[in-house]
């Protein structure tokens, strides 16, 4: 079976198969739930202290300034997954250029793409892109104050919807992510692992008992803050306002909790890709609208296939993706590039045209050469050739970006442009 993409469909298809909100398994608790619930005296003393040290702690974070619902909707599905000092960043230039629901439903998704790009987890883009439409049909492009109104527009997933109602309209609903998980795992000593029943069931039963009536906003963002700042991997217990309510403090072992789930393998991928350069322009076209970096731009490749060389690969690649025949003229980069369960080593590679009109070796920039032939796309839905100053114009996954920038300084790529 041929190997067509750089990243192929079927090996990373379920990692991001676009499911609104990467979540635990939220299914319904099993009969045990809830147990040990927090008698109301526990919970007072947990809600006191917690909001009394989000009140001097709170981080001043751009969407806190008024909780507008779109501010806070934005922010929320670009934090999953992503580091806040790097998430506010985009969140700004994404305000800027979409300063409402309206704006987002209004744009192409390459547009959302490029002002995305580098995030990752793009089915989150397209799932925005939806919603987004869905809300200027429905509500005017006004998020409703509603959980389960929220709930029912496409693309967001219940911690999402969660996360708006209670952070962005101070509904008591609670929003559990993984540092919330983190806390309550320690504090109750919950010593199953947290994103399976029961112990999910019960962490989210737990939540809801200590979330004080009125003050959801804050106490959701308490939890998290707490999470992120204090109750890390490394807790700080020293400087903990739940010191003295933390089971696992007190029994010597908050390292031990949250108990992990199965670690997934990590399988390496072999990949060859081809920089392929004509008359002073590079061959780049746009992969297919589902799978694996659905829209995006890139440069032809695929696996390196058992007992195949790299470059022997890329030849191969470009005939069954483009019909054309091409030949390797020198090994650009290794590219390294870490992709949810996979590890990537991407051989990159300049090539030719093999027939190029007039012999040579078809890179050079020389305008007298002929174009070629329009390819036979089997593996993308357009294609371009395109000036080496053009790229930055179009997105393109990681490690191609990653090529891109080492070829705008490799001196041996700026004799063929
Ligand atoms: S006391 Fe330590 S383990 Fe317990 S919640 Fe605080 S930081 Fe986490």
């Amino acid at each position: 079976m041929p190997a067509r993409d750089t990243f192929p469909h079927s090996a990373c298809a379920s990692a991001a198969a676009g499911q609104p909100d990467a979540a635990p398994d939220r299914s319904p608790p099993d009969a045990a739930q809830p147990r040990e619930l927090p008698t109301p005296a526990f919970a007072a003393a947990f809600a006191q202290a917690l909001l009394g040290w989000f009140a001097v702690h709170k981080r001043p974070l751009p969407w806190r300034f008024g909780y507008e619902p779109y501010s806070v909707w934005i922010s929320e599905v670009m934090l999953q997954q992503t580091q806040m000092e790097r998430g506010v960043g985009y969140f700004l230039r994404w305000m800027t250029r979409f300063p409402d629901a309206a704006s987002v439903a209004a744009a192409s998704e390459d547009e959302l793409l490029k002002v995305w790009e580098g995030l990752g987890y793009y089915s989150r883009v397209r799932n925005l892109h939806k919603a987004a439409k869905a809300l200027v049909e429905r509500h005017g492009g006004e998020l409703p104050d509603d959980p389960e109104a929220i709930r029912a527009l496409p693309g967001i997933g219940p911690y999402t919807a969660g996360a708006i109602a209670g952070i962005a309209f101070n509904r008591d609903v609670t929003c559990i992510d993984a540092n919330v998980e983190r806390v309550l795992s320690r504090v109750f000593d919950i010593d199953t692992p947290v994103r399976a029943q029961p112990a999910a069931g019960r962490i989210r039963a737990l939540a809801a008992a200590l979330l004080p009536p009125g003050r959801a906003r804050d106490f959701n963002q308490a939890l998290m803050e707490l999470g992120a700042l204090v109750c890390r991997k490394k807790p700080q217990c020293a400087s903990c306002p739940l010191a003295s309510l933390c089971e696992s403090l007190r029994l010597g072992i908050p390292h031990e909790r949250p108990v992990p789930g199965r670690k997934q393998p990590i399988t390496p991928l072999e990949v060859a890709t081809g920089v392929l350069v004509h008359g002073g322009r590079i061959y780049i076209q746009k992969r297919p609208d589902e799978g694996v970096w659905a829209g995006f731009w890139e440069f032809p490749g695929g696996c390196v296939e058992k007992d195949e060389t790299p470059d022997a690969a890329i030849v191969r690649e470009y005939a069954e993706e483009t019909a054309f025949r091409i030949a390797v003229r020198d090994k650009l980069a290794v590219i390294r590039h870490g992709y949810t369960t996979y590890r990537v080593t991407l051989h990159c590679y300049l090539c030719a045209l093999d027939d190029a009109p007039g012999g040579g070796n078809g890179c050079g920039p020389s305008p007298a050469s002929a174009p070629p032939a329009p390819p036979v796309l089997d593996a993308a839905t357009e294609y371009r050739w395109v000036e080496f100053a053009e790229l930055p114009r179009f997105t393109f996954p990681a490690g191609h970006r990653k090529l891109i920038d080492q070829l705008t300084t490799d001196l041996r790529f700026a004799l063929y442009r």
